[in-house]
């Protein structure tokens, strides 16, 4: 293969049919952020919202923000924006609470509509809150209602047994970033009986993601991640159309009712997907992430899929030149259909070498045990970034920079 050269990279961005975007977030300067996986960086147009909803909306319309505003249909409407990016026709998906929180709802929901069987079936090293949520549901409702089997990717579909009731899947491998073929895994699940929850929290925003081809039941998803919503950004939740005649979920409160305001004393859920609703909602991070979701306007995901991959190859092409970076070992796949929208390098060092990256403006992230994280946003990263990038990585390693003290203290959050 012919050496990628800092030309070669030019010229794709001047090729970039999404290189403007990037003048629509504000960013500092002197920074590559690869981040944009944990947490997006700003649209400018999400600090305008802010200032609208502090200054005019709650300070000067007060209350009657709730109708003038549109207040109450915020949840309903980012819902919608937020389908368009991941494949669902309308009135399926909701803003709402955290991807955690919604993960319990679907579960339950799933769960009930499956009395006969017990067993919700994950891949091996699923993220943390997806396990930690069934084993609340098993504490909560007993193992002969709730049972956690964590199998290995390949061993999934042999899992899919009779006392299955649901698949739990992330689409993307928070670690490596390996991408599941979620629609040929829901096909399988569905023709044992199983019912298929996905997390899209590294793919939307990231990748195509099609849940009503896919016939997926249900969904769930953060709005901080590629979908930039700010920290803390509410998530959101898809269920299919064809379920919500016959679901209950459990955090049955008023926003949910189908009349909230009637103040029955008697729970009757909404009709729509609606009935995911608690409580109320947050507004301010709401509205922000409403306002964010903008930035996908006028772009496609395929589009974004394609400079994404772009990014990635060129990349760990960028690494593989590098003599001195010969002891990062990647774990990400290196088959396109296979990958995400990042790539994980094991190293010994990696904490250190994360740390010594951030202080030369390098922002990746670490995961334990030993995995340099770095996470590919197509709106805002340029293919020159990516040159500057790994020169700096490769200088921190050859001048043993990263094994100074100060890089091994380790912070709250990695
Ligand atoms: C980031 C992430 C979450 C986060 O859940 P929160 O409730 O928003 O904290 C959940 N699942 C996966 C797979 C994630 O990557």
């Amino acid at each position: 293969m012919t050496p990628l050269t800092l030309e070669q990279l030019q010229q794709y961005d001047q090729q970039d049919l999404l290189a403007h975007k990037r003048a629509e977030f504000t960013l500092p300067e002197q920074s590559i952020y690869f981040d944009g996986n944990s947490l997006g960086a700003m649209p400018s147009c999400a600090l305008q919202r802010a200032k609208d909803v502090l200054e005019r909306q709650w300070s000067q319309d007060l209350i009657q923000s709730w109708n003038s505003n549109q207040w109450i249909d915020l949840p309903f409407k980012v819902g919608e924006q937020i389908g368009r990016l991941i494949g669902a026709g309308s009135g399926q998906v909701i803003c709402c609470d955290s991807t955690s929180v919604n993960l319990f709802k679907v579960l339950s929901c799933a769960l009930l509509m499956q009395p006969k069987r017990t067993v919700v079936l994950t891949q091996q090293g699923n993220f943390p809150t997806d396990l930690y949520m069934v084993q609340g549901l098993t504490r909560l409702l007993g193992e002969s209602r709730c049972q956690l089997v964590e199998v290995p990717e390949q061993g999934l579909e042999q899992a899919l047994t009779s006392d299955v009731a649901v698949l739990m899947l992330t689409q993307v491998d928070f670690r490596s970033g390996r991408l599941l073929d979620i629609q040929r895994l829901t096909q399988i699940a569905h023709e044992q009986g199983v019912l298929v929850i996905v997390d899209l929290a590294h793919s939307a925003g990231a990748l195509p993601v099609e849940l009503d081809t896919w016939q997926v039941d249900f969904a769930v998803g953060c709005g901080y991640k590629y979908l930039n919503g700010g920290p803390g950004a509410p998530a959101f939740l898809y269920a299919a159309k064809r379920h919500h005649a016959q679901i209950h979920q459990p955090l049955s409160g008023w926003m949910g009712h189908k009349a909230p305001f009637s103040f029955s004393p008697q729970y009757v859920k909404s009709d729509g997907i609606e009935q995911f609703l608690t409580g109320t909602p947050a507004v301010i991070s709401m509205s922000v992430l409403d306002a964010a979701l903008q930035v996908f306007s006028d772009v496609s995901m395929q589009q974004i899929r394609e400079k994404s991959l772009g990014l990635t190859r060129c990349f760990h092409q960028l690494v593989q030149q590098q003599a001195a970076l010969a002891e990062l070992s990647l774990i990400t796949p290196l088959k396109p259909e296979e990958r995400g929208s990042q790539l994980a390098y094991q190293h010994p060092a990696a904490y250190a070498l994360c740390q010594a990256l951030i202080k030369r403006g390098v922002i990746a992230d670490f995961r334990a045990p030993d995995i340099l994280r770095l996470g590919f946003t197509p709106l805002y990263l340029r293919y020159v970034d990516l040159w500057q990038a790994v020169e700096i990585l490769s200088d921190i390693v050859v001048s043993k920079e990263y094994l100074k003290p100060e890089y091994a203290i380790r912070q709250k959050v990695t």
